[in-house]
C-alpha cells in the first residue's frame, strides 16, 4: 500500500518530541513554546499518532486507514479548530460549517477562532467516534479563543465525553485564557538545534544558498518556520546585510515583499541592532551589515516606540504600498537623525 503522507511534514527536530507526548495521559495537553517553531505540526503529529490504528513509537503508521483518512482531510475523529488565517494558509481544512463559511465568505479571514467553529466543535465532541481509536480536537493557537469562543468550549474541555482528548498548542502561554490554561497539561516545545533547522530549510528551499538558509534563520531569531516564511519571500543574505544601510538611504529594497505584520517585525529587528550597534553591543539579527554613522539614540528609541505601537495595528488591511512608503521614510529619518536638525 502506498504510504499517506501526513498533510504537515513533521520536520526532524520535532520528531524526538512525539514519543513522549504519545504517552501523555490527560485529557488535554497543551504544546507550549515560542512562535515559530513549530507547535501545530507538532499537535497534528500528535492527534495524527493518536488516531492511528497501528502507531509506533515514531507517530501515525502511515499505512492504516485512519492514516489514509488524514492524508484526504476528511478524518471523522478529527477536528481542527483554527483561525480562517491559519487554515487558509496551511491548506488544513476546517470542521465542515466552518470550512464552508470560509470558503463562502469575501471578507477578510479571522485571526480569531470564532465562537462558530467552537460550537462546532463542541458538537463534535458530542458525536460517538467512529473508530476504535477515539476523537480529537486540536486547537491552535489557543490564544487566539477570544472569551466567548473559550467559554463556548469550557465545559467539554473540562469534562471531556470518554474517548475525546484535546491538544491545544500556544505561541503565548501567558495570553491563554486561565480558564482553559488551568485544564490542560502543559508540555513544552524544544527549541530546535540550528544545524538540524539548516538542514531542513535547505531541503524546503533548494535553490537557497547556505548562506541565504543562515543569514534567514540569524534574522529569525533561530525560529525554523520564521526562517521558512523569509526564504519564501526570496530574502537573500545580500538582502539581508543591506537592508540598513539601504534604509537610511530611504528604500525599502526587500521590505516590498512582506506583508504588514512581518514588515513592522522587520523594522523592529533592524531598530533593535541599531541600538545595539550605537550603543557598542553586538547586533543580534543583522550580524553583517554596514550601519549608518552617526545614528542618534534618542532617534532609533523613538522610531523602536512607534513602531511597538504600529505592531498592534499591523494586522488590519491598510494599503500595502502606503504603509511600506510610510515606513520606510519613517526608518530614513531615525538612522539618519542628524540630519534633521
Ligand atoms: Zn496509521
Amino acid at each position: 500500500m502506498t504510504p499517506h503522507a501526513p498533510v504537515l511534514p513533521l520536520p526532524s527536530w520535532l520528531a524526538p518530541q512525539l514519543p513522549r507526548l504519545q504517552q501523555a495521559t490527560h485529557a488535554a495537553v497543551m504544546l507550549s513554546g515560542p512562535a515559530g517553531v513549530g507547535q501545530l505540526t507538532l499537535a497534528y503529529h500528535l492527534a495524527a499518532a493518536w488516531l492511528c490504528e497501528a502507531p509506533t513509537a515514531q507517530g501515525m503508521c502511515g499505512q492504516c486507514p485512519s492514516c489514509g483518512n488524514l492524508h484526504a482531510q476528511t478524518h471523522p475523529d478529527l477536528c481542527l479548530l483554527l483561525p480562517e488565517t491559519v487554515a487558509a494558509a496551511t491548506g488544513l481544512m476546517l470542521a465542515p460549517r466552518a470550512q464552508a463559511a470560509l470558503e463562502g465568505k469575501d471578507t477578510k479571514p479571522s485571526q480569531w477562532i470564532r465562537v462558530d467553529a467552537a460550537l462546532e466543535a463542541v458538537e463534535f465532541a458530542q458525536r460517538t467516534r467512529s473508530r476504535q481509536q477515539g476523537r480529537v480536537v486540536v486547537v491552535y493557537p489557543a490564544e487566539r479563543l477570544n472569551t466567548e469562543s473559550a467559554n463556548t468550549l469550557l465545559k467539554t474541555l473540562e469534562e471531556p465525553p470518554p474517548h475525546l482528548r484535546f491538544v491545544l498548542a500556544t505561541e503565548q502561554a501567558a495570553a491563554v485564557l486561565p480558564t482553559v490554561r488551568s485544564r490542560c497539561q502543559l508540555q513544552a516545545v524544544h527549541w530546535p538545534p540550528a544545524p538540524e533547522v539548516l538542514d531542513w530549510l535547505a531541503q524546503q528551499h533548494p535553490k537557497a544558498s547556505a548562506a541565504d538558509c543562515q543569514a534567514c534563520l540569524q534574522l529569525a531569531g533561530g525560529l525554523p518556520e520564521k526562517a521558512l516564511a523569509l526564504l519564501g519571500a526570496g530574502l537573500t543574505q545580500s538582502e539581508c546585510q543591506t537592508l540598513p544601510s539601504l534604509l537610511a538611504k530611504g528604500q525599502g529594497g526587500a521590505l516590498a515583499r512582506l506583508s504588514g505584520p512581518d514588515l513592522i517585525e522587520m523594522l523592529q529587528k533592524v531598530a533593535h541592532d541599531a541600538l545595539a550597534t550605537v550603543h557598542g553591543a553586538a547586533p543580534r539579527f543583522f550580524v553583517q551589515a554596514q550601519w549608518p554613522h552617526p545614528m542618534q539614540p534618542m532617534a532609533l528609541q523613538q522610531w523602536a516606540s512607534q513602531l511597538n505601537d504600529d505592531r498592534r495595528h499591523a494586522a488590519h488591511p491598510f494599503q500595502a504600498s502606503l504603509m511600506l512608503d510610510a515606513h520606510v521614510a519613517m526608518a530614513q529619518r531615525a538612522l539618519h537623525a542628524r540630519r534633521q536638525a
